[in-house]
């Protein structure tokens, strides 16, 4: 584990300009957004793919983020919506990467996209946003270039690029019925993430326990109790759900139900308090306890995407 004495700044004092600029200064490329988002999902459009994907979805860009003007790339947003969308279907939206270095909610909507959508488009108008947050992604990291998280940016004036994007291409579409995002809380967010902003916002460290194994957020003005109920049950058969710590508290917050924590999303400007869709969720998958390998972080996020579709479609 780093310090807690986070090397940026001087602590006690919020990060101004120059702070936030040498903070960016430390930043790296670390894995390329091309090769292992964009390139395999417009492979799966390919005219020498199967037809059946092409026949229920497009692919396209909801916006490019530009950030050349800080010594990187431009990076277009991708998209995967339902063709001949039908208003006597239900909504289901489906976000990933709003915190880039969350990579298995990444893979996991490239990996539905390609093998899954097809079996709920003929249920469902689905449109997905495969990773809201590729700076993050190539860096591996939480914040923008700005040093600003995005998912505390979902407001009615957002202040991240990532956020507007989305916020705009959401304005064009009627309310989903259902949204989940998908995230990881991981052992960095308490070696750098936390001291980070504890750095940078001059706050005290957020020491609560980083829990161990996974869990949902629910949004406390609707906890639909047996949505996350259905999700945790069958995600409890691919990997271990977080117990609450010794305090009975599950990352500082009293449990709402096993495996579920809440918070007030859409006061926080959390990306899934964005909408108004009834049945709302955070993941949270831990993908740093021993024999925890990256498919299994992937099949955690698929499982929670098929129980979560299929609560919502018995539902209706
Ligand atoms: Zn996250």
């Amino acid at each position: 584990m780093r310090s807690k004495t986070y090397p940026v700044g001087t602590p006690g004092v919020p990060w101004g300009a120059p702070e936030r600029c040498l903070w960016l200064s430390r930043q790296r490329v670390q894995r390329s957004y091309h090769d292992d988002v964009v390139a395999p999902l417009l492979a799966s459009f390919a005219p020498e793919s199967p037809a059946e994907l092409q026949r229920v979805a497009e692919c396209f860009t909801y916006g490019v983020l530009d950030y050349q003007s800080f010594g990187f790339g431009t990076y277009p947003l991708y998209a995967v919506k339902s063709k001949n969308w039908d208003p006597a279907k239900p909504f289901f939206l489906v976000t990933g990467g709003v915190h880039g270095y969350e990579s298995s909610g990444v893979l996991a909507n490239i990996r539905f996209i390609g093998e899954q959508l097809t079996r709920y488009a003929p249920r469902a108008n689905l449109l997905i946003l495969v990773c809201v947050s590729p700076w993050g992604y190539e860096t591996v990291n939480r914040w923008n270039p700005h040093a600003v998280d995005p998912n505390r940016t979902f407001l009615p004036r957002p202040t991240s690029p990532e956020s507007q994007s989305v916020i705009t291409l959401l304005a064009t579409l009627p309310t989903p019925l259902l949204h989940i995002d998908l995230h990881e809380t991981t052992d960095t967010d308490a070696s750098e993430y936390r001291p980070a902003k504890a750095a940078r916002d001059a706050q005290p460290l957020d020491l609560s326990e980083i829990p161990d194994g996974f869990y949902l957020a629910a949004d406390q003005s609707r906890l639909e109790p047996a949505f996350q109920a259905h999700i945790i049950e069958a995600v409890s058969r691919v990997t271990p759900i977080a117990p609450a710590d010794a305090q009975g508290l599950l990352l500082g917050k009293p449990l709402a139900q096993h495996g579920v924590i809440q918070s007030p999303k859409r006061e926080m400007g959390i990306c899934s308090g964005w909408t108004d869709a009834r049945y709302v969720t955070t993941t949270e998958v831990y993908p740093d306890s021993p024999g925890i390998t990256p498919e299994r972080c992937i099949q955690a996020q698929l499982t929670a995407l098929y129980s979560g579709f299929d609560f919502a479609l018995n539902a209706v």
